[in-house]
């Protein structure tokens, strides 16, 4: 069976549909028969007329016991009624200007019906019930399908379609996953799961196939990610930093000693780049965990090793924080940095450019401006990029391969729960540092409504009065039409009105590079009390005097965000606090504020997070470059996931390589799956 020929020739399907079924997605029969519900109605459980109650929908029988009666209420209105009845009682059926509802029932038969009723006691009713003659069992008496439609195309059409497509497959579609582990895992076969999956007769045969599904999806996804590991380890040889340097002589010149947890990372990244494997490394660290400073080490043992380096920084803000804190660290020991972003004027950037192709340069910091073509290396050897997950993949490869077979080293301050951080990096190894320098202190946070306005503002005023600094974060730069969040350039006049006798300035994301510099620069030099400003502020800035954060509309940041914007304040010795603004009373609103007050460690934050919001939502997977599933869920099935990692796991161990026979479908299903997924 081709299971790639078009949908066209399915029963049913002629042109205009194949159309419609375009629009869905669908082209080819395999696109039919995997086009999953989105979810199911239980029209299978019927109950007696006399147990209905209001406001629930349900399945009934009853016999029809007189003819339609029809009420026209006023011109070009009627209405049409039934009175059907079982041994328990009896219920109205009401349909609204359908004149064919006369003459389709027939005296002294037996119907079903499937609906939401209304009304008390005694008086109930269903309006606009989906009906058929009891027996026929196609609209109710079991579990019906419901598919996302697009224009022109009902319920009933797709599941015609859909149910023509299984039928055309006619049980011939090959089982991908081996017989032992079909066994050990209890997992149904591969077209029963097919079928019950669309149309299952009990919600048990739902399940088992659906757990079928989803696993052999979580099973495919995770077996390709171990294969191109495995592959990333073995086919490329990369480079052996080798040469003894001396860390302590760098490490000694900082004002503190490493944390536990920082030197075990550094001993991981210490380790891979002395092994003449590549490094493909992520470092996860909560705000303030001290990545930038392990960061540094490790350029400076490529450096000493005869290398350059890259560091790339989502924003020019933080681009120039780490050239600052870099080279004045390095410059010491005669390592010569530059900075790359676009604000360098043609001449100077050619200059650069020039050096660092005659390796007069050994690390450039910038943003996105690496990228460009024009920039080469003369010997580059590691590439360091923060924040990861503000780049694609592809564009962490693109800095890469400006070098032969590089060390990478991704540093990430979302914290990921390991469960899914296997999955979104499964081809990275993956050091926490799990650890705050000592004597961080708790940033005091509280969630607040509109009517605590006021007393926000007198608290802003205490802190400026007593030296510190003040950060307010506004969700959006430019008015939206659809909701009342005042912009950040209205919450700036409106600052600027209430703050009068202070230096209040504004940032946001379309200012000029430059502007943006220079009040940041004037921030850190405390010549600005109050800075009102977008999430530019969110990555990385150091200003140790601001002790408030204040967050407008909370409730429209996801809260591993919020975690990563509080990390602005209570970076030095001062008691910090950050004030949430929110508005609305939905549960999980409250909820998610309750946890941001609760809780100051990012793990547990985005757990809770991803537990509240969902996946997707989180990491937006489509930059991760993880394949969308079809029924699987990352967050809800780590069950399924942990037992199919278990079986890749297992079956790796007897057939690394996939290279026998019973494993040969497995092997065409992860190239199927990774071609696309590279191509991102
Ligand atoms: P991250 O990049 O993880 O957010 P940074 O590397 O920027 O964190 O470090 C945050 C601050 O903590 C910096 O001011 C840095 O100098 C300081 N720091 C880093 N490691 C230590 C340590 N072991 N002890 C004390 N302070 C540290
Ligand atoms: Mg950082």
């Amino acid at each position: 069976m081709d299971l790639n020929q078009s949908i066209q020739y399915i029963k049913g399907v002629g042109p205009a549909r194949v159309q419609q079924l375009n629009k869905l997605g669908i082209y080819t029969l395999n696109d039919a028969i995997t086009f999953f519900p989105r979810t199911y109605e239980d029209r299978g459980a019927y109950k007696k007329i006399g147990e209905l109650v209001n406001g629930e929908t349900v399945t009934f029988k009853g016999m029809v016991t007189s003819r339609v009666s029809e009420t026209r209420i006023r011109k070009g209105m009627s209405i049409y009624k039934l009175i059907v009845r079982d041994e328990t009682g009896s219920i109205i059926l009401t349909w609204f200007n359908q004149p064919y509802i006369k003459n389709t029932f027939v005296v002294g038969k037996e119907y079903s019906f499937y609906g939401k009723v209304l009304g008390g006691l005694g008086r109930l009713e269903v309006q606009n019930p989906i009906f058929e003659a009891y027996g026929e069992n196609k609209n109710t008496g079991k579990i019906i399908p419901i598919y996302p439609l697009t224009h022109g195309i009902t319920q009933n059409v797709i599941r015609g379609i859909i149910e023509n497509a299984i039928k055309l497959v006619d049980n011939t579609l090959e089982e991908t996953l081996p017989i032992k582990i079909r066994e050990k895992y209890n997992l149904c076969e591969v077209n029963y799961a097919t079928y019950n999956i669309h149309f299952p007769k009990v919600l048990h045969d739902f399940e088992i196939s659906r757990y079928r599904i989803a696993f052999e999806e979580l099973f495919m996804l995770q077996m390709g990610l171990f294969q191109l590991k495995a592959k990333a380890n073995k086919d490329y040889k990369g480079i052996s930093f080798n040469k003894k340097v001396n860390i302590e002589e760098l490490t000694g010149t900082f004002p503190y000693s490493l944390t536990n947890a920082q030197n075990r990372v550094w001993n991981e990244i210490a380790h891979d780049m002395e092994s003449e494997n590549s490094m493909n490394r992520l470092v996860q660290g909560d705000v303030g965990s001290g990545k930038t400073v392990v960061a540094m080490m490790a350029m400076y043992k490529a450096v000493k090793n005869g290398y350059q380096a890259a560091m790339m920084a989502p924003t020019a803000i933080l681009a120039r924080q780490h050239y600052n804190n870099i080279s004045k660290t390095l410059e010491e020991f005669g390592v010569r940095c530059a900075l790359f972003t676009s604000e360098l004027t043609k001449k100077q950037k050619e200059i650069l450019i020039e050096k660092l192709k005659n390796n007069e340069i050994d690390i450039a910091i910038g943003t996105h401006a690496l990228l460009e073509e024009n920039i080469e290396f003369n010997n580059l050897g590691l590439v360091i990029t923060d924040e990861q997950h503000r780049f694609g993949v592809r564009q962490r490869g693109v800095l890469s391969s400006k070098g032969n077979m590089v060390d990478t080293l991704v540093m990430t301050a979302t914290p990921i729960p390991r469960t899914l951080a296997i999955i979104l990096y499964g081809d990275l190894d993956i050091s926490i540092i799990d650890e705050l320098p000592p004597g961080r202190k708790k940033i005091d946070t509280y969630a607040v409504k509109k009517d605590m306005e006021t007393r926000v503002n007198s608290f802003i005023k205490k802190e400026i009065d007593a030296g510190r600094q003040v950060y307010i974060v506004c969700p959006l730069v430019e008015e939206s039409e659809t909701t009342d969040l005042k912009s950040v350039t209205e919450q700036y006049e409106y600052y600027k009105e209430i703050f009068k006798e202070y230096n209040v300035a504004i940032l946001h994301g379309k200012m000029k590079n430059k502007d943006k510099a220079e009040i940041m620069e004037k921030y850190k030099n405390n010549q600005i009390d109050v800075l009102i400003s977008t999430t530019v502020i969110e990555v990385g800035v150091d200003v140790p005097n601001a002790t408030l954060m204040v967050i407008e509309n909370a409730e429209r940041f996801g809260l591993a965000q919020l975690h990563q914007l509080r990390g602005r304040v209570g970076r030095g010795e001062h008691k910090s606090y950050c004030i949430l603004k929110y508005s609305g009373n939905s549960e999980v609103i409250k909820e998610r504020m309750q946890i941001m007050q609760q809780s100051n460690d990012g793990f547990v934050i985005s757990e809770k997070d991803l537990e509240l919001r969902g996946p997707g939502d989180f990491f937006g997977t489509v930059q991760h470059g993880v394949p969308e599933f079809k029924v699987a869920n990352l967050y809800t099935d780590i069950r399924i996931m942990k037992k199919a990692q278990e079986a890749v796991k297992e079956l790796l161990d007897i057939d690394p390589l996939l290279e026998k026979d019973e494993n040969s479908k497995i092997r065409e299903k992860i190239d199927n799956l990774f071609n696309k997924k590279l191509e991102i």
